[in-house]
């Protein structure tokens, strides 16, 4: 096994896929047939920009068809490769699994950074990668559906939804195509911020066990917990957020790019994040310790650590070190497997990404949905129930005729009454519902059975089980 980086993020995946299953009872070809990836395709294509060709290299990995589509988001890095979308397309049909997420698992990428290329540029580059994809049926709304990922999102998707809608001008399902929209381009409300919710969610629910919290080595409610946050991207910043904001945690440290910032009453996590708006990262950030290697911050002293960045980050070089009591992954791939065996060994207990980062594609489930549905979320429900709200008054007006005594409904009746909730409060609670329904599953394995030791074990045994079941459906 190749020590931390991305060359064994695949290989990574692959040993936790191996714990897991050498605690089932596959029959060998389909383990292998559940393991492998099925087609990775690689892109290269120009695009002429200030005066040149350049050619950018892109890839969409097709990890498992069990279901159709498959899904998964599309990264803008410069450090995409094969190996990287393949773990990642690997971990999306885990992820989908666990979370009942009716999907395969897909992953894209793009060798690029952003950062380097303005707005009309970058639109030029995405259209024309997805013009690619859309040509070979990897972006389709029955086949494959991407979604944001690092260094993409609401921006590029609606580029994607607009390409797709150009090139089949006759499917009227064309907004299911991609999701992680804006809302006002076939989005769902709470989609952006999802990932981080889940999040939230998650921890919410580990805390409701207190024998959980207990085999961490904690003690308590969340409320108070001292939480380090690795990344302020999408994923760390909401999540970081609504934790401090919420459940009364205090985010001591955060690690960004160019340093790190350390604060032990708790940072201002809005505060910190309009600052790297604004000056391209968290140095001179007047109200924290800065401090200079952010590496260094996943080793400080704190309850509960967020990797909200990259793969790789804990592994056989640090995993020793780390002093958090219970490790969340945000990120896809943050504990190599190397890295994994050292925290289990020492106790520390992690929530594993295929369960920790699933609101994403949880909310962009109910996405597809809407968009297939052509209804909006909750608006049917609404207004049943506004209609018969209405009958009700009509009633007693009729009433109040015949007897001459005015009846009337109790102030606040309508409130309590009308309870078809607007788009946003489905999607919480549909979200909320699926980060403790899958918990639960997670659960009762780990303390079920001795022979699992961990959560990510649990999870992977609940998602295999539930992709072989899909193939034995299909008859494979
Ligand atoms: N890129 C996100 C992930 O890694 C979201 C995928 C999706 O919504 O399809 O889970």
């Amino acid at each position: 096994m190749q020590p931390v980086g991305k060359a064994g993020f695949r290989q990574n995946v692959d040993l936790m896929f191996n714990r897991a299953v050498a605690l089932m009872d596959l029959p060998p070809g389909l383990e292998e047939k559940i393991r492998v990836c099925n087609a990775t395709y690689t892109v290269r294509f120009g695009v002429r920009l200030r005066g040149q060709m350049h050619t950018f290299t892109g890839y969409r990995s097709v990890h498992s068809e069990h279901m159709e589509p498959v899904k998964g988001g599309i990264r803008y890095a410069l450090s995409v490769n094969q190996d990287e979308v393949e773990a990642l397309a690997a971990l999306m049909t885990y992820k989908c699994a666990l979370v009942e997420a009716p999907f395969g698992g897909s992953k894209g990428g793009l060798c690029i950074d952003p950062r380097d290329w303005e707005e009309e540029e970058l639109e030029r580059i995405t259209r024309r990668f997805a013009y690619e994809l859309i040509k070979r049926d990897m972006i389709h709304p029955a086949q494959n559906v991407p979604a944001p990922d690092m260094g993409t999102g609401e921006r590029e998707m609606a580029w994607i939804a607009d390409q797709y809608a150009r090139m089949n001008t006759t499917d009227i399902n064309a907004r299911a195509c991609v999701t992680g929209k804006p809302p006002n381009a076939g989005g769902i409300a709470g989609r952006v911020e999802a990932t981080g919710r889940g999040v939230q969610y998650a921890l919410r629910e580990f805390f409701r066990g207190p024998e959980d919290v207990k085999k961490a080595g904690l003690e308590g409610a969340l409320e108070g917990k001292r939480v380090i946050v690795q990344g302020l991207g999408n994923v760390g910043f909401h999540a970081a957020a609504f934790l401090s904001e919420e459940d009364g945690v205090r985010i001591t440290g955060i690690a960004e790019r160019d340093g790190g910032l350390y604060h032990a009453e708790g940072l201002n996590v809005r505060a910190v994040r309009d600052w790297i708006t604004h000056h391209g990262g968290v140095t001179g950030y007047p109200d924290a310790q800065y401090v200079e290697n952010p590496a260094l911050l996943l080793e400080e002293p704190c309850d509960i650590l967020i990797p909200a960045a990259m793969e790789g980050v804990i592994s056989r070089d640090n995993a020793e070190r780390v002093k958090a009591k219970l490790i969340i992954e945000a990120a896809n791939g943050p504990i190599t497997a190397g890295g994994d065996e050292i925290l289990r060994h020492r106790g520390v207990v992690v929530i594993p990404d295929l369960y920790a980062n699933a609101g994403g594609v949880t909310v962009s489930y109910f996405e597809w949905v809407k968009n297939l549905s052509h209804i909006r979320f909750g608006r049917m429900q609404r207004r049943q129930e506004e209609y018969r709200h209405q009958i009700l008054i009509d009633e007693l007006d009729r009433l109040s005729k015949d007897t001459g005594i005015g009846w009337q409904l109790t102030p606040g009746f309508k409130t309590r009454y009308l309870r078809g909730a607007d788009e946003l409060e489905l999607v919480r609670s549909g979200l909320d519902d699926t980060m403790r329904t899958a918990f639960q599953s997670m659960r009762s394995l780990w303390h079920e059975r001795a022979d699992v030791e961990d959560l990510r074990t649990a999870g992977f045994l609940v998602a295999i089980g539930r992709v072989a079941d899909s193939y034995r459906a299909k008859g494979l």
